[in-house]
């Protein structure tokens, strides 16, 4: 059998890596990038870290002795995952510069197109493109008339230098969070432009000292006890709870967000600016050191105008005010909903994925959808995308596809796709647990669909796990 993956990101590398260890050595990787790793190569931005400790954001078959803090910096992980494509040969199994712009089912098998109209032939495709991926730039009058530099957060432009310069930062997302406490103590002045306020969860970033380091490596097996305990911890803590809204674990939360605030916004005026009216949780929590410290800073401005229109100058907010600027930053988020998007994908019958998703994407389980057969999706539509490790997500689907991929192998079935009728009962069931999530608690998020609703995994993380153990077959149509 022929696989092709697409996308050499945290997903793509594990799939490319997975595939040869079960014994498939026809395996391609196409990546539209020169360089394999997703989102940690596109994000570069200054403060650029993850909120997944990094023994439980890594691997579980590459653990990292060498990580420099309990939340590594992202050039770290970035450098992490191009080690790990290298060391596992995935990075000599990928065609790099090439994006997959068509991929039809015709004939039982998947025929691919890039952009350069080179094409490929797969019997089984892996759909490893990312989620938090295309930016989505905001739609605010006059944008393109600004004399100074502005980009997307995803699309940091280091040649535009900030120190000493007035920068503005549109958005308050983990994203802003992070760049803000990172350049305040380095511009001239700093004007974050807040739409919406933040709950913001403390998070201690110790570092590993060399002494730890060594042990880690003489004994990876403390490295296994951190990423057992730590996915433990956040499942607990968390992905095991987000439909019970009156968890007290819930409530813990949002009571350490508000005793943070409290504790660390010393001007009553400001700390209100700064007070969510939702609940903790309700938008993704941002878990970070330093954002209040920062703002407080004497060359830093909170303003909760709200945009009205960017002019050659600055900003210009709707109480009429113009905050003069040298720098944009919009850090406004990503096109949560594209997924494999823009890429053409049809299947059986020519059905195109954009037309069966005109209304949002769905997937079973998040991985497959009825009439795409062997087209598996990674880190897909209604996955578990909280506050966790999607490496430890992709690792667990990937397990999954393999148990359906060797049904293939053993000459069971030549396509597999879920039933219609599987996909429309998990769907039901999603939509009726999304109703009674936290992050259903009134808020708007990158959670919610455009009717409101919460895409994400409504369901406790482990009935996730127990999902993955085991392929119910009888859910799938296997010709
Ligand atoms: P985000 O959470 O979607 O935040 C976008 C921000 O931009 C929001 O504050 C939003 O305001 C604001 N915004 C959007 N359009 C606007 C407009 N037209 N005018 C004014 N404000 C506007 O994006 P993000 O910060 O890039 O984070 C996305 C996700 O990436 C995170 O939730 C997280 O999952 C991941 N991430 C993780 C880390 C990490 O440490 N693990 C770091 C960065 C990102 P509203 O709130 O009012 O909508």
């Amino acid at each position: 059998m022929r696989f092709v993956v697409i996308g050499a990101g945290m997903s793509g590398i594990l799939a490319a890596i997975r595939l040869r260890e079960a014994g498939y050595d026809d395996v391609v990787v196409y990546e539209k990038a020169d360089r394999p790793g997703g989102t940690w190569r596109e994000n570069t931005y200054p403060g650029l870290s993850c909120d997944v400790p990094s023994h439980f954001y890594s691997y579980s078959f590459a653990l990292n002795p060498d990580w420099s803090r309990r939340y590594s910096p992202g050039a770290e992980i970035q450098a992490y995952f191009t080690g790990v494509a290298k060391r596992y040969g995935v990075t000599d199994r990928t065609r790099f510069g090439k994006e997959i712009v068509r991929c039809a089912f015709e004939d039982g098998r998947w025929h691919l197109t890039a952009n350069d109209g080179a094409t490929d032939v797969a019997d089984v495709v892996i759909a490893a493109t990312g989620v938090l991926h295309h930016p989505k730039m905001p739609e605010i009058e006059g944008l393109e008339t600004f004399a100074g530099a502005a980009f997307h957060s995803a699309r940091w432009d280091h040649s535009v230098p900030i120190d000493g310069r007035r920068v503005g930062v549109v958005g308050t997302g983990s994203s802003a969070v992070q760049i803000v406490t990172a350049i305040t103590d380095r511009v001239g002045q700093l004007v974050l432009f807040q739409r919406t306020p933040q709950w913001i969860m403390p998070a201690q970033n110790p570092a590993y000292g060399d002494e730890e380091k060594a042990s880690f490596r003489a004994h990876p097996e403390a490295m296994e006890e951190i990423r057992r305990a730590t996915a433990q911890q956040f499942c607990d803590g968390f992905a095991n709870i987000v439909g019970e809204t009156d968890s007290p674990i819930l409530q813990a939360m949002h009571d350490m967000c508000v005793a943070h605030l409290e504790s660390s916004v010393h001007d009553p005026e400001l700390r209100e600016k700064l007070r969510p009216s939702y609940r903790a949780a309700c938008k993704r929590l941002v878990i970070a050191d330093g954002f209040y410290e920062a703002i407080q800073r004497p060359n830093a401005r909170l303003v909760t105008d709200g945009v009205a229109r960017v002019e050659p100058a600055g900003v210009r907010t709707k109480d009429g005010t113009l905050y003069p600027l040298d720098v944009l930053v919009l850090a406004t988020g990503f096109q949560v909903d594209w997924f494999v998007r823009p890429m053409q994908v049809t299947g059986r019958g020519g059905v195109r994925l954009d037309d069966l998703w005109a209304h949002g994407a769905t997937a079973y389980l998040s991985m497959t959808v009825p009439g795409f057969p062997n087209f598996f999706m990674l880190n897909g539509p209604n996955g578990p995308v909280g506050n966790f490790s999607l490496i430890e997500v992709a690792e667990l689907q990937f397990d999954y596809v393999l148990k359906l991929v060797d049904e293939l192998r053993r000459g069971a079935c030549r396509e597999l796709a879920p039933s219609a009728e599987a996909m429309a009962r998990f769907d039901a069931e999603r939509r009726e647990a999304a109703k009674k999530t936290i992050w259903n608690t009134g808020c708007r998020s990158w959670y919610l669909d455009e009717t409101g609703l919460p895409t994400a995994w409504p369901f406790t993380f482990d009935r996730f796990r127990n999902e993955m153990a085991a392929p119910r077959l009888e859910d799938y149509e296997r010709r």
